[in-house]
């Protein structure tokens, strides 16, 4: 400048603060490019500046019009006096910002190559302007090696135009607009790495914009070849049942709608779903233990995998369509089937394999079991088309085969009014549970002389709409659903209330006979039970007897005879009777070991007395009770023919309609006070 402030030369620095051309600023005054209000800091002149060596603060004009803060440091030229240099340093954010993104992209590039994800960033043409030495890791190239190259050369060749679409996208689609647009932020895809071997990756993009408006993207790109692994480990886990390594339910449901939703589009195509269940498995697992019911479940999935490929007749069933739904339950799916008759032959099959023994190798030594199946079978779609219809006509019709044992049975729809009309008694069980609607009957038994010596505890249920249900009606699902558990305690209560009523008023000698359920027996503290009703009521537990049935005891003897110890032994004088005599199968030498007092005959036989048979089987049974020493009672007294033919054939006890029905409370009250009928 000379000593007026002209300008005489500039450097570009001082073009690039100001903005300006050089041609703009030749010539020019400085105080151009200074706002009017700070032309005074200017007007001592630049010599005096010069001399005083001091920092002169002072604001720019840009050529756009707004203001820069400078400094000027003035000099004079030695070699031509009244010349001087002026230093010009822009102290605004603008270079601060510049300063900034300088070491950001210090530490981009810092952050890029400690990454363990390959980074690539490519431009427009899908040219490689960056890669980071995990790509290396990744891909087996050297970052140089791959920089330049078209991004192609990581992907296979057969998928790369496709995934180039994809790519192109989040080149102008940033990551805030992806949500509405629909793009994701990450793609898996099969990458290619430099020994032509293909891994699945998974990129997620960047895109930012470089100098002259030039698009970049920037690739993460992650190997998951072993995440990939593990979810497919995962999935396998959760599809698949441990044991026996079959699909479970959650594979069921999967496979069963995808078969429903392939014959919704297929209106000829049929199918059929086998819902299997093993006899007698809960046995063998309780009195064998536990180890052992593994292994006969691994060997039912072995003879039904085995047996059912070879099968080429009918039907090839693939192991993927076989299902262990947990305990001793299997699936079957048959996805084609010409003929119902072809379930049938399948399910035919199934129960002979079963059938043959299992050789069990345990404990050093190889066990011989039998075990049976039930196989409840549903036509698809004709039985249902969803999968929670199928699977509930499945499991009736699967309860009708089990009531008819190691056999197989199709579905029909009044099987289906009968699972609705089991639920809806469930339902009104558990709702009448503690209310007026259950009450206790009594039904004396009596000696030859007709003298009453004891009553039978029969439940009665009136039900709020359907009136009374027998017990035969919803015991057993009482029994199913666990529900027995508290009726049971309910009815021992009652009962022992009333006991104890009539022990006070003169009865002291009757004996009350309860009816235990084999749940209730299973149950471990049945003894500790009793032994609390008991005490709460004050009632002498020598004048009660459980009544148990004879299949309850010999399904499995050796539990039973350790049960029924454990309730005498906490219940002193307690007596045991075997209910339904003769409908079972017993065994002399485990009668002989059971603590039972009296053999109760099954009324079924008295009732139908005129059948011969059934002459001989009241007489053999009277003489078995005179062997073991046990009183034998007589139920289902209609008659008086019945009564005298029992009595001749010295039975101890009768119950039966011919003396009384099963009555209430305050009933039973006034024939007791009758004391003979
Ligand atoms: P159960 O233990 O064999 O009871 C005797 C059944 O025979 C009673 O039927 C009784 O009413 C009936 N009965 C008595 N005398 C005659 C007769 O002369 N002719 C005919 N045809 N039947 C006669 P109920 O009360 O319907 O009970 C049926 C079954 O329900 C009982 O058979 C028992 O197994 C079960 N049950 C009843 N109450 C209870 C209970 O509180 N707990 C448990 N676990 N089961 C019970
Ligand atoms: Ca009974
Ligand atoms: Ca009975």
């Amino acid at each position: 400048m000379d000593r007026e402030g002209i300008i005489l030369s500039a450097e570009t620095s001082f073009l690039d603060i100001t903005g300006y051309d050089a041609h703009e600023i030749l010539r020019r005054n400085l105080k151009d490019f200074v706002p009017e209000h700070l032309h005074f800091l200017l007007n001592n002149g630049f010599k005096g500046l010069a001399e005083s060596d001091d920092l002169l603060k002072i604001n720019g004009i840009h050529k756009k019009d707004f203001e820069i803060p400078l400094q000027f440091t003035v000099k004079e030229d030695p070699g031509e006096p009244q010349t001087f240099f002026i230093n010009i340093k822009d102290v605004s954010y603008r270079k601060e910002i510049e300063n900034q993104l300088l070491t950001s992209r210090e530490n981009y590039q810092i952050l890029a190559e400690t990454a363990t994800d390959a980074i690539v960033q490519i431009n427009s043409d899908f040219n490689i302007t960056f890669a980071n030495s995990a790509v290396q890791r990744v891909f087996g190239y050297d970052s140089l090696e791959i920089e330049n190259n078209n991004v192609g050369i990581l992907f296979p060749r057969s998928r790369y135009s496709k995934y180039e679409k994809q790519f192109e996208k989040y080149f102008y689609i940033d990551d805030t607009h992806r949500a509405d647009t629909g793009l994701k932020n990450s793609l898996e895809v099969l990458g290619r790495n430099k020994n032509g071997d293909l891994i699945p990756l998974e990129i997620s993009f960047g895109n930012s914009k470089g100098s002259q408006n030039t698009r970049r993207l920037t690739c993460i790109i992650r190997d998951i070849a072993s995440r990939k692994k593990s979810e497919r480990r995962l999935k396998y886990l959760a599809y698949h049942d441990k044991l026996t390594t079959l699909g479970n339910r959650d594979r069921l449901v999967e496979s069963l709608d995808q078969l429903l939703a392939e014959i919704e589009r297929q209106p000829d195509r049929k199918g059929a779903l086998l819902f299997l269940d093993l006899d007698g498995f809960k046995k063998v697992n309780d009195s064998l233990g536990h180890e052992m019911g593994d292994a006969i479940l691994k060997e039912c999935a072995k003879r039904l995998m085995n047996s059912l490929r070879k099968n080429d007749q009918v039907y090839r069933i693939q192991v993927e369509d076989i299902f262990r739904l947990g305990g001793d339950e299997f699936t079957l799916l048959l996805p084609y089937i010409n003929k119902i008759e072809d379930a049938a032959i399948v399910a035919r099959r199934i129960i002979s394999r079963i059938l043959e023994p299992f050789n069990i190798d345990g404990y050093g030594s190889i066990t011989h079991i039998n075990m049976g199946v039930s196989i409840g079978i549903v036509m698809i779609p004709q039985d249902g088309k969803d999968r929670t219809t199928l699977l509930r006509n499945a499991d009736s019709a699967m309860y009708k085969a089990k009531e008819l044992g190691n056999k197989y049975v199709f579905f029909t729809n009044d099987m289906n009014n009968m699972a609705i009309e089991r639920l809806m008694l469930e339902e009104g069980l558990r709702k009448s549970l503690g209310t007026k609607n259950f009450s206790v009957y009594y039904q004396p038994i009596l000696n030859a002389e007709r003298e009453i010596l004891g009553v039978e505890a029969l439940i009665r249920w009136f039900h709020d709409k359907e009136g009374m249900i027998p017990p035969k009606k919803f015991i057993s699902i009482a029994e199913d659903t666990g529900l027995i558990l508290p009726i049971g305690r309910w009815v021992l209560e009652t009962a022992c209330r009333h006991l104890k009523i009539w022990q006070d008023s003169g009865f002291g000698h009757l004996h009350l006979a309860v009816n235990i359920s084999a749940r209730q027996l299973e149950q471990g503290d049945l003894g500790n039970v009793i032994q609390e009703v008991v005490k709460k009521l004050g009632v002498n537990s020598g004048k009660l007897k459980l009544e148990l049935t004879e299949t309850c005891v010999m399904n499995n003897p050796e539990s039973a005879i350790d049960k029924m110890n454990d309730i005498t032994s906490s219940n002193p004088g307690i007596k045991i009777a075997i209910d339904d005599f003769g409908t079972g199968y017993s065994s002399f030498g485990y009668l002989s070991r059971f603590p039972v007092n009296d053999l109760k005959i099954d009324r079924s036989f008295v009732i139908n007395l005129s059948r011969e048979t059934n002459k001989k089987i009241i007489n053999s049974i009277v003489t078995l009770g005179e062997s073991l020493g046990l009183t034998v009672v007589a139920e289902g007294v209609e008659t008086g023919e019945h009564f005298q033919y029992l009595k001749e054939r010295n039975c101890n006890l009768f119950q039966g309609f011919y003396f009384s029905k099963p009555v209430p409370f305050e009933d039973m009250t006034e024939l007791l006070e009758a004391g003979k009928l």
